[in-house]
């Protein structure tokens, strides 16, 4: 039975920390082998927030590459892809933004919401108000059955599958698949400051970070504030450390943790100590992959190459049919 397909991009806009790890690449791993998977790097996408400052669009993209692979995305198993190889997803978002209404862009809620997140760049931008359609491009494009994303990226989803309908209202033709969503349950991980993990608050553990910065950042942590003494009793619940140790030690470690912590038995140095050799274990192999590939140029070269080709091919066929829908001479 042929398999459904998976798609899903990150934006180039900095190395990949644990939150990312967590929240898609772990799912990632796991659907390669039940679905077709094509994973693209949205070199593109960093545009809309970040057009004036691009000179670390290309690193940002082998690092993406390099945190992938390291984290056992595979390429016999899946497509990687860069899109900015495949030029099919510009003409598509240009014709889907034909007939895409300015309100269904602008009642979007992340673009309200980045535009007073992020305030010293200008972002009225037209890229920037019209991004979900490059975004409804890049996923219809492949004719994707399934998209993995976090309950805050479901509108952009809901967004994707209206254009298509449009489309099929004023085309009458059915081209593309309306993608479902794949929500799954993860994990949630604080940044080092309790806040949301995030390059930009500068609270987060990325996957090139070394052993030894794990460890100092580890340190850093926030933890109960009224334990101020090892005698203090303290709350697990609502310290950051702890909601590490749920996630990355051993079951019974954290169980005791909890207790020394509840009976004032451990103190929070040793916690954060515990904790840092806890996450090292966990992602060393992913770091030891990760220092391997990155003196690997050319490989991560020829894999986004050889991926692109096999996406593009896709993508044209694709192309040419909404070019047909739409009365357009077929290139
Ligand atoms: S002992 Fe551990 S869990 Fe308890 S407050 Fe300190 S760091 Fe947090």
């Amino acid at each position: 039975m042929e398999k459904k397909r998976v798609l899903s991009g990150m934006q180039a806009s900095g190395r990949l920390h644990l939150g990312n790890l967590l929240g898609a690449l772990e799912k990632w791993k796991k659907l390669q082998d039940e679905y077709e998977c094509f994973y693209f790097i949205a070199d593109w996408h960093a545009l809309s927030t970040s057009y004036e400052d691009t000179h670390e669009i290309k690193d940002n993209v082998f690092n993406i590459a390099v945190d992938w692979l390291a984290a056992g995305i595979n390429p016999e198993k899946s497509t990687i892809f860069l899109q900015s190889m495949i030029p099919e997803h510009a003409v598509l978002h240009l014709l889907l933004s034909m007939i895409t209404p300015v309100p269904w862009l602008e009642r979007n809620p992340t673009y309200k919401e980045k535009q007073q997140e992020i305030k010293d760049r200008d972002l009225t931008t037209y890229g920037f108000l019209g991004y979900p359609v490059l975004q409804a491009a890049d996923i219809i494009i492949y004719k994707a059955n399934y998209v993995p994303v976090g309950i805050d990226q479901l509108s952009h989803l809901e967004l994707t599958r209206e254009i298509i309908r449009r489309f099929y209202y004023i085309y009458k033709k059915t081209i593309f698949i309306e993608p479902e969503a794949l929500v799954s349950e993860v994990p949630k991980l604080p940044g080092l400051d309790n806040r949301k993990m995030s390059k930009s608050y500068g609270n987060a553990i990325f996957l090139s970070d070394t052993p030894d910065t794990v460890t100092r950042k580890v340190r850093t942590m926030i933890t109960d504030p009224q334990r101020v003494k090892k005698s203090d009793i303290g709350n697990p619940e609502i310290c950051t450390v702890f909601k590490f140790h749920k996630i990355f030690s051993p079951a019974r470690d954290a169980s005791e943790i909890y207790t020394g912590c509840t009976t004032a038995g451990i103190g929070c140095t040793d916690c954060k100590l515990m904790l840092a050799r806890d996450l090292n274990d966990y992602v060393k192999p992913i770091f030891e992959k990760r220092k391997e590939l990155s003196g690997k140029p050319e490989k991560i070269n020829e894999i986004l190459q050889e991926g692109s080709k096999r996406a593009r091919t896709i993508a044209k066929q694709t192309l040419s049919e909404v070019q047909e829908a739409m009365g357009l001479l077929v290139s």
